[in-house]
């Protein structure tokens, strides 16, 4: 070999040498937890590569192997990439204005310190707020979610922000996290891609909708334009932007029609058998027919015996009973009156007729033999639905959804292998779910707050011997609310956020409204049905904002100028905790750098996807002066305890008027020093995690060391992670809703079924009591185009839009696929500049010119920064962020809030805009 060919080798070998290797994920909202093998070298991470460290779990099922996607595999090079934060920052000019000085870590903290203490003293603690994130792994969370516990302050939650709550998964079941493990999808016969894109945005999972294909799947795309996920389907079905809902009515009404629906599954799990007084189209209750009886047990027809029964409110099971699916009855109330009472199948059956195929194929652009033979097949087969989260982005999203499982329940689609709605995924992991309520560390400890667990969950339990452990799950959770920080942001938006106009225009809003929206906020508040969770209250001005690894200026929905000009300007201090120089951190006060995953030890949230934990270690110390959101809030901890000192502030009520004190802050951040360390966290999140029963042995931080991961083992005694409702086998692909199916185990909702009547008097007001379709608003004004979204192909959301690898993987710029015919008719050219406007406003973006998007439609992906357009003016500039007023609902049975939960979200898919060429 010569002299240039053995240098060259020596070169590559050298590129490919490291002195370690760890394990390492990166902890994004890509609901995966991929497992990476990161090598570095003198303190440097050298590169990356997908660790295939997972068995298969079930015989004849592929195993999950590799798990990974090309951001992944870039993410190293974020570690050094141009826009990361190094050092401490003040802000020297006006805000926005992009002129900082390093300051010393004391020196920051001491100045987020005096602001907390000062807008405790001047406006109490829910004055300073947080903004919740799912971005950054459960050791970005557990830091800001414990330090603002202590000191009382708000936390926002973070799926009103985001608006990734499936609210029609909600109303029907009960609950919102329904997704299987992402393995069973081999069991399917027919997998509905709908409303997603998972070639772009299920990178790691995807291929399991190939591999169910080659064992037999047929593969159908449900889209507006020919998605890239089309090209995985054996069919492609064109349906226009927003009518999914009407779609999936007519499919059920095929199935109804022609008597191809699943009796037996709609007698056991849903609400069709229930009987409602025709006259109110109210549930008939007992309070209805006896003297003193419950308010929430519910009635049936029984054939075999041709009387009024009561439906069982412990288990889905009818055993000896035939409960009527349809005809019309009499029934004698308490106060001697007679009333007709209808199964709920009758009414729906009359709400189907408005979805023929034929009238519904108007209104989606479906051809009505398409409709009928998809239910015909649905019928016959296993089936699921694919589902991300494009749908709760939608105004009427929630109908849509709601449509979609009616469509699963009519074909007797959810709890056995291959079936179900892929949505949603959170599983639980109890060691995270235990941390706060733990007064010193150890496992004695764990199994004392477990046992205190037990006890309120039995006393809850006996109060309502019928309720199943998710139901108490979910009381339990209800209890610790008012005592806890989160507050559905929709509240702090319209009070202090300058949203109250935006949301009161009719023109924008559901035309079936018979109030503003104001009006509709004002009375539910008067009610009480968030009593306790409007926080701050509107008359608490925000002094502090903390913003920890979320980027609310790129994506807040209703434009950034709407924060910019309404809180901003009332906030004395703003904080920023990230990795890099976001939108949000260029408006802040103070920004504080953080450690990126591979600098520092975390876990991923629980996810059911891969039914795995997410492990990421240290692989090097952190760039510059960057720290751990943990090393951040313990340093701040101590900070505010000698400011609060020095500031003779140390005692305070907080806004439950509950004594608070600041003068042990320190030593109860790390529960007197016993978590002084992340890695005593972990550690402690683990080890409590197996006593609890959702890990298994090896699920020790040793053991995560050495293999990467480890699966879980059950399903912990806490909500979420019961809601999957299923058996948790070593050799068994985990289905969601079997313990339903199999077992009888009632639903979390008000009548313990999956409900599709809801009879509450402002969905009933809105004419949603059953799914329906309704138009989507003409949110922006009256445009001849529809602007839809999802993920970009190359970023999770903005997380890796400065990643200088990427970016070369793309343009480079945002754009906007414009079909052919809208830029033909408008002189568009592939490539344009053009102004997309609106009546909220306008944003400059290049075209994209393509065939794939259908007329009428034009497609911007999401994640894009604001500096990457002119005037920084991004796509948020047209969404008016409006938010559905009947979700202002509350105190209905399952219709209340809980963290992550069912409240009101704002739409920010499907708005209306002229593009023009600039
Ligand atoms: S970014 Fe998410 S999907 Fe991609 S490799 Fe990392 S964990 Fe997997």
């Amino acid at each position: 070999m010569t002299t240039t060919g053995t240098a060259s080798l020596d070169r590559y070998r050298k590129r490919w040498s490291w002195e370690k290797a760890t394990f390492g994920t990166h902890c994004l909202n890509c609901l995966a937890t991929c497992p990476y093998r990161v090598f570095s070298a003198d303190g440097k991470v050298l590169f990356e590569e997908p660790a295939a460290v997972f068995d298969q779990v079930e015989a004849g099922v592929p195993d999950m192997n590799p798990m990974s996607c090309q951001k992944g595999s870039a993410w190293s090079v974020q570690l050094t990439a141009p826009d990361r934060l190094l050092h401490p920052l003040r802000r020297v000019g006006e805000r926005g204005s992009g002129e900082w000085e390093e300051i010393s870590w004391d020196e920051a903290l001491g100045e987020a310190a005096d602001a907390i203490v000062e807008a405790i003293d001047l406006e109490g603690p829910e004055s300073v707020v947080f903004e919740e994130t799912v971005e950054g792994g459960l050791l970005t969370q557990a830091p800001y979610l414990r330090f603002a516990g202590l000191i009382g302050a708000v936390t926002l939650d973070a799926n009103g922000l985001i608006n990734d709550f499936p609210a029609g998964h909600h109303i029907t079941f009960g609950k919102f996290s329904c997704a299987s493990s992402v393995d069973d999808t081999f069991h399917t016969e027919l997998i509905l891609i709908w409303h997603s894109n998972p070639s772009y945005t299920s990178i790691p999972y995807a291929h399991y909708i190939t591999e169910a294909r080659y064992h037999g799947s047929r593969v159908v795309c449900i889209a507006p334009d020919y998605s890239p996920s089309s090209l995985m389907g054996d069919t492609y079905v064109p349906i226009k932007a927003s009518t999914d809902a009407a779609f999936a009515l007519s499919m059920c009404q095929v199935i109804l029609e022609e008597g191809l629906e699943k009796t037996d599954f709609l007698r056991s799990q849903t609400d069709f058998p229930l009987l409602v007084i025709a006259s109110t189209r109210r549930f008939l209750r007992a309070n209805d027919v006896v003297s003193g009886g419950k308010e929430d047990q519910f009635y049936w027809w029984d054939e075999v015996a041709n009387a009024l029964t009561e439906a069982p409110r412990g288990t889905l099971d009818p055993e000896a009973v035939r409960p009527a699916l349809s005809g019309k009855f009499s029934v004698t109330l308490v106060d001697g009156t007679t009333v007709e009472v209808v199964p709920v199948a009758e009414l729906m059956r009359e709400r189907l007729q408005e979805y023929v195929p034929e009238r519904a194929s108007e209104i989606c652009g479906v051809n009505p033999s398409v409709i009928r033979e998809l239910a015909r097949e649905a019928s016959r087969k296993r089936t699921k639905i694919i589902e991300g989260f494009n749908t709760p982005k939608y105004y009427h999203g929630d109908l849509m959804e709601r449509a979609m499982c009616l469509f699963l329940a009519v074909t007797g689609n959810w709890g056995v292998p291959g079936t179900g709605i892929q949505g949603l995924a959170l599983a639980g992991l109890d060691g995270y779910m235990l941390f706060g309520m733990k007064q010193k560390p150890g496992v004695a400890e764990t199994i004392r707050v477990m046992e205190g667990i037990e006890g309120a969950i039995a006393s809850i339990g006996s109060q309502d011997p019928e309720a199943s452990d998710e139901m108490v799950g979910y009381e339990l959770l209800q209890r610790g609310l008012l005592s806890g920080t989160a507050s559905p942001p929709a509240f702090f938006h319209f009070y202090h956020c300058g949203y109250k106009e935006t949301w009161n225009r009719a023109e924008w809003s559901d035309p079936t409204m018979k109030r503003s929206f104001e009006d509709y906020v004002n009375d539910a508040v008067r009610r009480g049905w968030w009593g306790g969770l409007v926080k701050p209250g509107p008359s608490t001005d925000p002094q502090v904002l903390f913003i920890v690894a979320t980027n609310p200026i790129r994506r807040q929905r209703g434009g950034s100028d709407t924060l910019l000009q309404n809180l901003w300007p009332k906030l004395e201090k703003v904080i920023v905790v990230d990795t890099r120089m976001s939108a949000t951190a260029l408006q802040a006060d103070i920004v504080l750098p953080a450690a990126m995953q591979y600098e520092r030890i975390n876990l991923q949230y629980a996810i059911t996807h891969s039914f795995r934990v997410g492990f990421s270690d240290q692989a090097v110390q952190p760039q510059g002066e960057a720290r751990s959101e943990w090393q951040i809030f313990r340093a701040l901890s101590e900070k505010v305890q000698e400011r609060a000192a020095a500031q003779g502030v140390n005692e305070y009520l907080d806004g439950r008027r509950q004594p608070r004190r600041l003068d042990n802050l320190a030593s109860a951040f790390t529960l007197n020093g016993a978590y002084e360390s992340e890695e005593a966290v972990v550690d402690q999140w683990l080890r409590d995690s197996i006593e609890a029963g959702t890990l298994p042995e090896d699920g020790t931080l040793q053991s995560l060391r050495e293999k990467g991961t480890t699966r879980f083992s059950g399903l912990g005694m806490f909500a979420p992670g019961l809601s999957l409702a299923a058996n948790v086998e070593p050799d068994k692909t985990v289905t969601a809703f079997q313990w339903h199916v199999e077992d009888f185990v009632p639903f979390p909702t008000l009548t313990h079924r999956a409900q599709f009547l809801i009879d509450h008097p402002w969905f009933q007001e809105a004419d949603e009591d059953l799914p329906r379709h309704k138009d989507t608003p003409k949110m922006g004004g009256d445009y001849p185009l529809l602007l839809t979204s999802g993920h970009s192909r190359w970023t999770v959301h903005a997380v890796s839009m400065g990643n200088p690898t990427l970016s070369g993987t793309h343009r480079g710029e945002p754009l906007a696929i414009v079909s052919a015919e809208d830029a033909r008719s408008r002189g568009i050219s592939d490539g344009d500049l053009i102004k997309v406007r609106n009546d909220r406003g306008s944003y400059e973006i290049r075209a994209k010119v393509a065939p794939r998007v259908r007329p009428g439609q034009v497609i911007v992906y999401n994640g894009w920064e604001p500096h990457m357009f002119s005037d920084w003016k991004g796509p948020n500039e047209v969404e008016p962020g409006m938010v559905k007023w009947l979700h202002l609902v509350s105190r209905y049975g399952h219709l209340r809030y809980l963290p992550f939960g069912w409240q009101p979200v704002p739409a920010d898919r499907a708005v209306f805009v002229e593009v023009a060429k600039v």
